[in-house]
């Protein structure tokens, strides 16, 4: 599966597949939270990103830059996502969060009705 962006239909992942084996996933802190080539869809209240998001690796993100709106960009050593989606595809368009930064784990959340996976 690829995943791309809505919009403009640009591919905003690499090749990902659906991670079954939920014990590779790592809770750790500044560590990545899903290992590369792999995706998972947040679906309970355990999972990390709010229902339904799309979780990848953060090298598995590509034709994308960090949102224009500066306030978006916040945190300490690396974006904490808190304050709205802080990713675009190479056509500016919203497409998710990078989590980056040392007191969580690592990882990209992308948002149902901006993305779509496809084969
Ligand atoms: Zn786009
Ligand atoms: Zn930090």
């Amino acid at each position: 599966m690829k995943i791309i962006c809505q919009k403009c239909n640009v591919e905003i992942s690499k090749q990902v597949t659906e991670l079954d084996d939920l014990s590779l996933i790592n809770e750790n802190d500044g560590e990545a939270y899903i290992p590369e080539v792999f995706f998972i869809v947040a679906n309970s209240e355990e999972d990390i990103g709010t229902k339904g998001t799309i979780i990848i690796n953060l090298k598995d993100l590509i034709n994308s830059n960090y949102h224009p709106d500066e306030s978006r960009l916040n945190g300490c050593c690396g974006y904490d996502g808190l304050d709205g989606i802080n990713r675009v595809c190479v056509n500016n368009h919203d497409i998710g969060s990078e989590n980056s930064d040392c007191w969580m784990p690592h990882f990209i959340a992308l948002e149902p009705h901006l993305v779509k996976l496809v084969k």
